[in-house]
């Protein structure tokens, strides 16, 4: 028993401070999930418009309210409610919340009753946040308290965004020109280049796999600076926790080690929860909190398909789409002859400049109605481990990718940004258990690569994707290295009273 239950003392109180972004939430409830079945207090800190998003669909109460040790903590994200949160306008959200959440933050943090809750439960004891908040530093340095970064990226992608210097110094960013005829592109020749210096991805990573916040001409660019400085910080954190596993990526992870010792990989941390909660008969049907409806009809549908016959189609929570780029996309797929099931948001798609086209063409919908389904948001991990299921064309956001291996399907990526371009590599070119699109979105070419993960390359994609499910399975199961770890990071975190 430990020593806390033992004498009725409360426990250590950990506070939760995500991106307040769908992905970056998704996975920091997880964690709080878990930390509060380990019998630690939890608060998690908000933002007040993703707050009202997660009690919309009464998601975040229906799942948290049998914990007595969570709670809920907001601040203002800074923009006006209108503001779309969405597409390349989420930096908006993080640059708004480094101008108005310092303050906010140091408020929250001082005022002696805001989150000891009346004096029923202890200061905050150790600070677990996203890696781009760095404006929460200083306040618990002040306050004695240690942070953990969570980075809710992959290991890949976060020893590429480590590496920004060492690719300034080798001359690799920035990129030199985009093509003059196709302005939104970068030079072929140039994007296609291999990166030599990220150490361990030399034979890897091409110019255009790096997080797409690297693909800038101006050295100076502000994003690509915070970026740089903000994961360099993560050598200052008492540790850094990943959401990924030791056969996934044991080579990043080795790499990161060296400039961070205390690394935590703790993933697929939605399978490490669905299996407590298992082990505790604690009945959940899935572990998200949605900022959207789920829509569960679509089950009933998937329930009517043959086995393996459907592409599951999902750009995740902020991908925004051109009205040309959603049509290239139902060519592609209804020419493939596969059925699908599309998850397209009711905000994703960019209208005209006249504010005109920003709705699916009523023809593009009735043209789906014998093919396949269009929905607006899915309970994904029920959809993904539906039998009917053959394939997953997504975004490469790095919850999606996870939930995907840890079902062993085969994926087909058209990353958007961000971690993604590197993640869609990293499916193609070393798990191999799917393929890459990025940078071309063509109706031929997806029409072929639907058949080439659904039918003509299905099985040698499938080997391998079963493989890493085992691993998964593996790595969060007792003697795993990711049940080790988590277990390690507990033990950490009830040492911080
Ligand atoms: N971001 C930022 N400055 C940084 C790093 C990231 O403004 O130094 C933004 C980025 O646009 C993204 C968010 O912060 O919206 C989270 O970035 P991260 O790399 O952690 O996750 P990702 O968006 O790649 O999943
Ligand atoms: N998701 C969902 N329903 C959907 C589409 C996505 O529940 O219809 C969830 C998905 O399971 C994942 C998250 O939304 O946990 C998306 O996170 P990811 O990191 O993949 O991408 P992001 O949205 O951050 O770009």
């Amino acid at each position: 028993m430990a020593k806390e239950e033992m004498t009725g003392a409360p426990p250590a109180h950990i506070l939760i401070f995500p991106v307040p972004l769908q992905g970056h939430v998704n996975s920091m409830l997880n964690l709080a999930e878990v930390l509060c079945q380990s019998s630690l207090h939890v608060t998690i800190l908000l933002s007040d418009y993703t707050h009202n998003r997660l009690l919309r669909h009464a998601s975040l109460h229906s799942r948290f309210s049998r914990y007595a040790g969570f709670r809920v903590a907001t601040i203002s994200d800074g923009l006006p409610d209108d503001h779309p949160r969405s597409g390349q306008r989420i930096l908006d959200i993080v640059l708004s919340l480094k101008k108005v959440g310092g303050p906010q933050f140091r408020h929250l943090m001082e005022s002696t009753e805001a989150l000891s809750y009346g004096g029923a439960w202890r200061r905050v004891s150790c600070l677990i946040m996203d890696g781009v908040l760095s404006f929460a530093i200083p306040v618990v340095e002040e306050m004695g308290i240690p942070f953990i970064y969570f980075r809710t990226v992959s290991a890949c992608s976060f020893w590429a965004y480590f590496c920004v210097q060492e690719m300034i110094d080798a001359g690799e960013i920035p990129l030199k020109g985009k093509d003059e005829d196709k302005l939104e592109y970068w030079k072929k020749e140039e994007m296609d280049l291999m990166v030599t210096s990220v150490p361990g991805m030399e034979n890897i990573l091409r110019r255009r796999d790096i997080p797409s916040f690297c693909r800038v001409e101006d050295i100076n660019d502000p994003g690509l600076q915070s970026i740089k400085t903000e994961t360099r910080r993560s050598t200052n954190a008492t540790a850094l926790i990943l959401n990924t596993f030791e056969d996934l990526e044991g080579p990043a992870l080795d790499q990161i080690r060296k400039h961070i010792p205390n690394l935590y990989s703790i993933g697929p941390l939605h399978s490490h929860l669905k299996a407590l909660l298992e082990s505790k008969g604690v009945e959940s049907s899935h572990y998200s909190s949605s900022f959207w409806k789920e829509d569960d009809s679509c089950i009933a549908w998937l329930d009517s398909q043959p086995a393996n016959s459907v592409v599951y189609v999902s750009f995740g929570s902020v991908t925004m789409l051109t009205r040309d780029e959603l049509l290239e996309f139902w060519y592609g797929l209804v020419n493939s002859g596969k059925s699908f099931l599309w998850v397209v948001r009711p905000d994703s798609i960019t209208g005209n400049d006249d504010g005109n086209g920003n709705e699916i063409p009523v023809e593009l919908e009735e043209g789906t109605k014998s093919r396949g389904l269009m929905v607006e948001w899915v309970p994904q991990q029920v959809v993904l481990g539906h039998p009917s299921v053959g394939a997953f064309f997504t975004h490469s956001g790095w919850n999606s990718t996870l939930e995907c291996i840890v079902i062993g399907l085969p994926m087909l990526c058209w990353p958007y940004f961000a971690d993604q371009t590197t993640n869609s590599r990293f499916v193609s070119e070393v798990w191999k258990i799917g393929l890459d699109m990025k940078d071309t979105c063509d109706r031929i070419l997806i029409e072929k690569m639907v058949r080439d993960v659904m039918e003509v390359r299905r099985d040698e994609f499938l080997v391998r994707a079963r493989s890493l499910a085992t691993s998964a399975k593996e790595s969060i199961s007792e003697g795993g290295s990711s049940h080790f770890n988590l277990n390690r990071l507990i033990k950490f975190l009830k040492s911080t009273v």
